[in-house]
């Protein structure tokens, strides 16, 4: 079907202020053939040589309902931080992306062929779509829009740089994001190693190892470390004793990298009366 020249003109819709958990981000609604995207900016991006640039594709499975399936929601996270560690750069939230562009419905469809052992590549093939259908035009359109013609792409897929240098912004490095495999998502993740060019696994350091250097450190010198959850008003259970609400998965997770890090683990034997811990390692 041929389209106008004006359905394919970017406009710039409003321009507001978003502060989130990763800081105060301006935010720029873009329509770019009747779809509205959105970049957040952190800071001047304009002013930096090469800012920071994360091209996200829309993942309403995995950015907004925590889905294990893929690591948008993963990679969503490590991008804001990124861009809030370095105090400058340039979210583009690319709506209409779901699924490698296929849509939200072909996308599930596609899982369900995969619950029967399909792999992600071939799930697409035999519905008949193709293994990548997203157009990066709207974010090289919004990226000139904002003065930005050189980026730092955080991106563990060479195909969007490669997509972006062809839109005429060009690609300074290409940062790959700290952020692991899940037992949930490793077998898609290999899927897009093996079939479809993305980065390989090794030498990504996990933010929280990367953040908290202790559990090296504990790996490394003999410490006793003492480890209390407690609840933001004090307590350290409820009247009943039950402690479960006290902490919770950050707490959980560190807990357990804590045990991983240490020979032994002592606890009172009132713990080991009532609540007959394994204290194995598990969450990491
Ligand atoms: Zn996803």
């Amino acid at each position: 079907m041929h389209q106008s020249e004006q359905d394919h003109a970017l406009v710039l819709e409003s321009r507001t202020v978003l502060p989130t958990d990763h800081g105060v981000f301006t935010t720029c609604a873009y329509t770019f053939g009747n779809v509205t995207h959105v970049a957040m900016l952190m800071g001047d991006p304009a002013q930096a040589e090469a800012p920071i640039v994360r091209m996200h594709s829309e993942c309403l499975t995995g950015d907004t309902l925590g889905s294990h399936r893929c690591d948008c929601g993963d990679q969503l996270e490590a991008a804001l931080q990124a861009i809030a560690a370095e105090g400058t750069g340039i979210l583009l939230y690319l709506r209409g992306h779901e699924g490698r562009g296929i849509g939200l419905a072909a996308k599930l469809r596609a899982y369900a062929l995969q619950d029967d052992g399909m792999d992600t590549v071939d799930a697409n093939r035999a519905l008949g779509l193709p293994d990548d259908a997203r157009d990066y035009t709207a974010a090289a359109e919004m990226l000139r829009h904002l003065g930005i013609p050189t980026v730092r792409l955080l991106s563990s897929n060479p195909a969007k740089a490669e997509a972006l240098t062809s839109l005429g912004i060009t690609v300074a490095d290409r940062v790959v994001l700290p952020v692991l495999d899940r037992p949930e998502n490793s077998h898609y993740l290999q899927t897009k190693r093996r079939r479809m060019r993305h980065d390989p696994l090794a030498g990504r350091v996990s933010v929280q190892e990367d953040t908290f250097p202790v559990y090296r450190t504990l790996a490394e010198h003999p410490e006793i470390v003492a480890q209390l959850a407690q609840s933001a008003d004090g307590f350290i259970a409820a009247r009943g004793g039950d402690a479960e609400f006290v902490s919770g998965e950050a707490d959980r997770t560190h807990l357990h990298r804590l045990r991983a890090a240490v020979d032994a683990v002592v606890v009172g034997a009132t713990t080991v009366t009532r609540d007959d811990p394994q204290l194995t390692v598990r969450a990491v």
